[in-house]
């Protein structure tokens, strides 16, 4: 491929948002499926569900409600893929987290279909963009796959985002912050305009999380909640949108995917996760290159995720097994030779990576010890 030419899937045909959003959102339906599947997966959107298909079906829509298993894992996309097929459907709609709404993409895109994203939280921007990530059964990540485009249509309900538990929203916090973190460290070399724009949107972005997420939290009727779930959800997606493949990520969402091969006594979200991830990217920063911009944005992120009740420790993420053999497994698979964890402008070994995973306590002077004594 000519290495000038980039192609960009920068948003869904149609976004619709706002307080009752469905229902507008359900009269554009008919015009992109009249037999689509639903798709969903917690009991927590069960009722939930059942609403979303009654409102689209008040549009003469016939609509097959199906129910994933697991996270966006192959044996669920195959067997889902099939009833689909086998129901001629021509259409599918997910309605759920992120993992629900990379399952409906990626079903969609491999039988050739249109997809149609109801998130029922603002947890990711899994609904906006063209990218799924896939799961083994047991929640580890396996890889993420490109897609050949972004949904139809999104519907971004007030009302429903509205209803989900706060850790959600505080996880989309974390998730979005990343996109400033992650994309102003992999490109910052970066000449392409386009990528540039895409970081300083990321950089306002992060601005607005600062700004806005203590008050989104005590006051989810709040302007501010509006702005926080909307930046979460959508802009965030936008960035990746406009930055494409080169401004996606840098050390924290392969820190994430290296932690997820791990056992959890309780899975965390994935933005809970990639929480943990930038804190440990800014670490890697400070240790490998004495960076003390790196060291402030640590420490004034580390007051916001106090705030917001997110991980900002190996502990907070109830990991059950943490001994070094296997946080260094997790830190192998964090640095495979694909890993984008390559992208950023200094080398990461494992085992660095290890030594900056075990800094729990967040506090600049043992940064410091490890770049004095080499370990911890
Ligand atoms: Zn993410």
């Amino acid at each position: 491929m000519d290495k000038n030419i980039s192609t960009n899937l920068i948003s869904p045909l149609k976004v619709i948002r706002g307080e009752g959003a469905l229902n507008q959102g359900a009269k554009k339906i008919p015009n992109i499926s009249r037999r689509p599947i639903l798709i969903g997966r917690s009991e927590w959107t069960k009722e939930l569900r059942h609403s979303i298909k009654t409102e689209i079906e008040k549009e003469g829509v016939i609509v097959t409600g199906l129910d994933l298993e697991f996270d966006c894992c192959e044996i669920d996309l195959n067997r889902i893929e099939k009833i689909a097929l086998d129901l001629n459907c021509d259409g599918v709609i997910a309605a759920g987290g992120g993992k629900v709404l990379d399952a409906g993409k990626l079903i969609a895109n491999r039988i050739n279909l249109p997809s149609i994203t109801i998130p029922t939280s603002a947890a990711t921007c899994a609904g906006w963009t063209a990218l799924s990530n896939i799961y083994s059964c047991e929640g580890k990540f396996v890889e993420d796959k490109k897609l050949t485009s972004c949904p139809e249509l999104l519907i971004f309900d007030h009302e429903i985002v509205r209803t989900a538990p706060p850790r959600t929203l505080a996880s989309g916090v974390a998730d979005g912050l990343a996109k400033w973190y992650e994309a102003s460290l992999a490109s910052s070399s970066s000449n392409d305009g386009m990528v540039q724009q895409a970081v300083q949107m990321a950089r306002v972005l992060r601005d607005q999380l600062f700004l806005n997420s203590r008050k989104a939290f005590s006051d989810p009727y709040s302007q501010e909640w509006i702005t926080v779930a909307e930046g979460c959800a959508l802009t965030a997606g936008l960035i990746g949108g406009i930055g494409g493949a080169k401004c996606r990520t840098a050390a924290a969402h392969p820190i994430h995917n290296g932690l997820t091969q791990l056992k959890f006594k309780q899975k965390p979200l994935h933005g809970e996760i990639v929480c943990f991830g930038i804190l440990v990217q800014l670490a890697l920063e400070e240790s490998s290159e004495g960076n003390q911009l790196a060291k402030q944005a640590r420490l004034q992120l580390n007051h916001l995720i106090k705030d917001l009740k997110l991980p900002s420790k190996l502990e907070d993420l109830h990991l059950t097994e943490t001994s070094n053999d296997s946080l260094l497994e997790a830190c192998k698979f964090a640095c495979k030779e694909d890993s984008d964890i390559h992208k950023i402008p200094f080398t990461v070994q494992e085992k660095e990576l290890l030594k900056a995973l075990r800094i729990n306590g967040l506090d600049p002077s043992e940064i410091s010890l490890i770049n004095k004594q080499g370990s911890i």
